[in-house]
């Protein structure tokens, strides 16, 4: 296997004399098996000079993978000259964004504004497969894919074949900003990050800043030459290429970062040789035998095929209901789920197996969620592994046993498997369902005795909604009625009619708090960004809503407002929303 850079440039394209050497094209990587595999990471604006040289070559088949969507990693896909060509086969791989295929992704920045040729109409047979966390084959090579940290969904690979191994990082932020700044043992995700990289022949790693530069970097997504030379001893491995260089680096300062590196390595009594990745070079590996042998057909599996995870979890429960849930939501989550029955099975298994999260059924008599927590922070070795406790209620001693989230029951599998997702993928869930109120039942009793829920729509209601709507300019109003499980809609207006899980629901926070409630921008709210109201379809952005509290006290449901845009609402604006409300209360009150 040989690895040939096409592009080394980090977030923009900086060609000219100071960047010559090293290069001023974006992220583009070719490697090819010696079977003849060819495969691509990354389509910077290096994919341009790439694409022409593999035509010149005559390669007509290939793999292209996408770390992430950024633009200095796909700029160069609608100038990637075999997309073009008839007769050319290409599968196309990379993450799945929140709500968005690759594919999808892909398409928007050859949206006819932006570029005169649509992805559909490239001339090249172009499969398309959304990866998450997953180890799968592709003929003679096989590729495992690990998340990284960036603002971006963004994945690493490792590449093995020919006896060989290759991992790709690129961008990634350490964990810890002692890690980033060189000055600390790599722990919790960074240890994780070298175990992935662990035994590969050559890292290729974003190394954007240096540690001086960094405090002013931090949140920004990318690596230090420190951490990279961190991960690389952690990991053992053979070469280490520095890549991803930031626009404002000359080449005479990527020389100079280079030998001061290589200078640290030697004293900390490291053999791992150093590179600074620059376009053109190759680096061959072990056994590249046979390498530019004529390309063998290869057959692409679809995308299902290629989950085979690496995640695993623990769960501890006993009720059988909540694990046939948790087994759905560990299937939807692509997680490897492993059962216990009791806290000793547990211990024996977080000593052995390596997992990423642990999910306890908290009731004291059977399984006590606080005691494993205190266990799996013992045994776990300081990585930290988050444990969700489900309960019908918090226990007051999680924080301090060390309860990642509490999880209430009743939810649903989506629920269960949109918290593990955001707790393996980056810690805390910014998605909460609301509380139930203390007189849950009187106020269902007092909802079903209104006989309105699966009603008809009203003209005296719809009314009132659209009067909202174009009073305060937005596309939506509704009002809700909150069910034992579902939000239904008496009357909507600029959205077709349906109901969907209470736990989706911002209205059922409404009949919680019994208070008015105003999100100005969902994406800044923890109980609602990753809501999938908000990452899907109606895609809200801001949301306002009045409870509907009947004479006798209970409440309802909510007369509300959304938007697809954040927006403000003053007081005077909310006393007017008050005032629609009490109107629908009236209508809803005139029947009883
Ligand atoms: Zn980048
Ligand atoms: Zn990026």
């Amino acid at each position: 296997m040989q690895v040939t850079f096409w592009g080394t440039r980090g977030s923009i394209a900086k060609p000219g004399e100071p960047t010559a050497r090293y290069g001023g094209n974006t992220s583009c990587i070719a490697m090819r098996t010696g079977s003849g595999t060819q495969l691509v990471i990354d389509c910077g604006t290096g994919a341009h000079g790439l694409g022409q040289a593999l035509l010149a070559e005559g390669v007509k088949r290939g793999h292209l993978f996408i770390s992430h969507a950024h633009w200095d990693h796909i700029q160069g896909m609608p100038f990637f000259a075999p997309l073009f060509v008839p007769g050319q086969e290409w599968d196309v791989y990379g993450p799945t964004g929140l709500g968005g295929s690759i594919r999808h992704t892909l398409a928007g920045q050859m949206e006819s504004t932006y570029f005169p040729v649509s992805l559909e109409q490239l001339g090249a047979t172009i499969r398309y497969h959304d990866l998450g966390e997953a180890r799968f084959q592709i003929d003679d090579v096989t590729i495992t894919t690990r998340y990284l940290n960036h603002p971006a969904l963004t994945l690493a690979y490792k590449i093995e074949a020919d006896g060989g191994g290759v991992v790709y990082a690129c961008d990634h932020e350490p964990h810890s900003r002692e890690a980033a700044l060189g000055t600390a043992e790599l722990t919790g995700q960074d240890a994780l990050h070298a175990a992935f990289v662990a035994g590969a022949d050559l890292l290729i790693h974003d190394t954007q800043y240096t540690a001086a530069e960094y405090p002013n970097k931090v949140n920004w997504g990318h690596s230090t030459y420190e951490y990279a030379m961190l991960v690389a001893r952690e990991a053992g491995v053979g070469m280490l290429a520095f890549t991803h260089h930031d626009p404002l680096r000359s080449d005479d300062q990527i020389d100079a970062l280079l030998e001061s590196a290589r200078e640290s390595m030697l004293a900390a009594g490291s053999r791992i040789e150093l590179y600074a990745a620059s376009e053109g070079m190759t680096i061959p590996l072990a056994s590249t035998d046979g390498a530019g042998a004529a390309a063998a057909p290869l057959v692409a599996r679809p995308a299902r095929d290629m989950t085979t995870v690496l995640q695993r979890a623990l769960f501890g429960m006993t009720d059988p209901g909540l694990s046939a849930l948790f087994f759905e939501a560990a299937a939807e989550s692509g997680i490897d789920p492993l059962f216990v029955a009791d806290a000793a099975d547990a211990r024996d298994l977080v000593r052995g197996e390596q997992v990423a999260l642990a999910v306890v059924e908290h009731d004291p008599n059977r399984f006590d969620a606080l005691a494993v927590a205190r266990m799996i922070a013992k045994s776990s070795g300081g990585s930290r592994v988050p444990v969700l406790a489900v309960a019908d209620r918090e226990d007051p001693g999680g924080e301090e046993a060390g309860i990642s989230e509490w999880l209430i029951r009743p939810f649903s599998s989506v629920y269960a498997s949109a918290k593990m997702q955001a707790w393996v993928l980056r810690g805390k869930s910014r998605w909460k369902k609301a509380p139930l109120p203390d007189d849950e039942s009187k106020r269902l009793s007092a909802l079903y005795a209104l006989e309105l829920l699966d009603t008809p729509p009203e003209p005296r209601f719809d009314r009132i909604t659209d009067l909202a709507r174009r009073i305060f300019d937005v596309p939506v109003s509704l009002i809700t009625l909150i069910d034992n499980d579902r939000q239904w809609l008496k009357s909507c207006v600029g959205i077709d009619p349906v109901e969907s899980p209470r736990e989706m629901s911002f209205c059922a926070h409404i009949v919680y708090d019994r208070k008015p409630m105003v999100v100005s921008d969902t994406f800044t709210d923890d109980r609602f960004a990753e809501n999938p109201l908000v990452t899907g379809m109606p895609r809200v952005r801001f949301y306002a809503g009045a409870p509907l509290i009947l004479g006798d006290g209970e409440c309802v449901g909510s007369l509300c407002l959304i938007d697809t845009r954040p927006r403000h609402l003053d007081a005077g604006n909310m006393s007017v929303l008050e005032g629609l409300r009490d109107l629908v209360v009236a209508e809803i009150e005139r029947d009883r």
